[in-house]
């Protein structure tokens, strides 16, 4: 109850003046609030801070207005993929279909039931427990998921204001969202969202296999399909191919098909897999994730290393999707950070190039790996996200893990926030705090000074983007 009294106070304050104590009460849980000085001293600064967000996905007007459930499943890696539980296209029948249709396809598949104890488990975690308290302070209601969820449909309303709402309060002030997972919206979505975060700006990276999608059902030949690709990943880069704008970055969603990356410059071979694909590609749906993965294995090792090579040449970073989840889908053991090192490495003619890579998600949950891979290799970075803000609380550890080997200047904040924008707010507010909270230790410990401390923030939070991505 005193947490509640203490935030109802504390909103109604920021509402009439917003004053810093009153903002900073609010952003800090009442847990820490008993922590040292040093931490009031060090949180009173970062909390301050400007906020880039280096791997993002859009949000749409979808999830405006939501239920508890929906909410659980939209939110939880473990919830959204529910849609790949049953057969292709079954549970968005489901979903939008009338009573008799929702009888007829439980009865089928048993949806209903299994749809209740997913969110039933995503409902009994600790980051959902939690996020419904910060949401609360938020909204000035109670800490319950539905008052949570009803205070939310109420600003759902006004939902980009809302939005907005939650971008200035953690204050970002640049994301680059990945374009390559867009839940079949375009152009126009993409623009409606942009607007409505301003002033933070947005900026766009592309994912190889949004490229290779267009691509893959088309009867044409390697030559032509070599061309096309190649054509197309200029005008991404180049020109304005990524829904109308300059990519700032390449992505890739490859490691979790096949594992270890080995680039491919041989052509024969390439062509190889593209002649395979062609007499399997009607199949493809109905073949295993594995089977269906070998098929394309070898094109898709030399699009990836065309794409590399291009970046090379602009100095542009490539994202690569590594640790992490989205099961059913994927293959889990793939997605070691290690796997990563041929790429990073990217040697030809005995020389090591040095491309500038970015393994996505921390490596969660080999997050000692990821960060042992940037400790070693000067062009390997570290970002933050999925880890942001999934393991809430014990971020605080996690950060201090990141920083025992990597490099400050090679970190990067990031959330890889889709759907809901809540997702957004809570990796600012968790990541500033818990990261505050980190760099107390290194004050305390003596390892950084109070000066040496704030500039590390500064880097992790925003400034290391900028000149990754040479935005200024
Ligand atoms: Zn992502």
């Amino acid at each position: 109850m005193q947490v509640r009294s203490n935030a109802n106070m504390e909103i109604a304050e920021a509402s009439s003046a917003p004053t810093y104590s009153a903002r900073k009460l609010q952003h800090v849980h009442p847990f820490l609030q008993r922590q040292q000085p040093e931490f009031e001293r060090i949180f009173e600064v970062v909390d301050a801070m400007p906020l880039d967000d280096t791997h993002c996905h859009l949000v749409t007007d979808r999830d405006a207005l939501t239920t508890p459930k929906r909410f659980l499943e939209r939110i939880s890696l473990a919830g959204y993929p529910v849609p790949f539980y049953f057969p292709s296209g079954v549970y968005e029948q489901w979903l939008n279909g009338d009573e008799a249709t929702r009888h007829l396809l439980n009865r089928q598949y048993d949806i209903q039931s299994k749809v209740d104890e997913m969110t039933y488990h995503l409902s009994q975690s600790v980051f959902i427990k939690f996020l419904t308290k910060e949401m609360s302070q938020f909204f000035g209601c109670e800490p319950t998921l539905e008052a949570v969820i009803e205070a939310r449909n109420d600003r759902g309303r006004d939902y980009w204001g809302y939005v907005n709402s939650l971008f200035r309060d953690v204050n970002y002030e640049n994301i680059i969202h990945d374009t390559g997972y867009m839940e079949g919206v375009g152009r126009a979505e993409i623009e409606t969202f942009e607007k409505a975060i301003e002033p933070c700006r947005s900026h766009r990276i592309a994912r190889i296999e949004a490229i290779q999608e267009e691509l893959f059902g088309l009867e044409i030949t390697f030559d032509e399909f070599e061309a096309r690709y190649t054509a197309r990943l200029l005008d991404i880069m180049d020109g304005n191919g990524n829904f109308g704008k300059k990519s700032v970055g390449m992505k890739s969603y490859l490691l979790p098909d096949i594992g270890l990356i080995r680039p491919l410059y041989d052509r024969k071979t390439a062509s190889n897999s593209w002649n395979r694909l062609r007499k399997t590609y009607s199949d493809r749906a109905l073949m295993d994730r594995e089977a269906s993965a070998n098929i394309t294995k070898d094109l898709c090792r030399y699009t990836f290393t065309v794409t590399l090579e291009e970046c090379l040449k602009r100095d542009l970073p490539m994202q690569i999707h590594t640790g992490d989840g989205e099961a059913p889908y994927v293959i889990l053991r793939n997605q070691d950070p290690f796997y990563l090192e041929e790429v990073v490495r990217f040697d030809k003619n005995n020389m090591l190039r040095m491309p500038k890579i970015i393994p996505l998600h921390a490596g969660y949950p080999s997050v000692g790996k990821a960060s042992w891979l940037s400790h070693l290799y000067p062009n390997c970075y570290f970002e933050l996200s999925i880890m942001t803000p999934f393991v809430h609380q014990s971020l605080y550890e996690r950060y201090k893990q990141v920083l025992e080997a990597v490099p400050i200047s090679k970190v990067l904040f990031a959330s890889d926030s889709y759907h809901v924008p809540e997702l957004f707010w809570i990796s600012g507010r968790w990541g500033k705090r818990y990261l505050s909270q980190t760099l107390t230790d290194s004050l305390v410990g003596g390892s950084l000074t109070f000066d040496e401390v704030i500039e590390a923030a500064r880097m992790i939070l925003y400034k290391n983007n900028r000149s990754l991505y040479k935005l200024d």
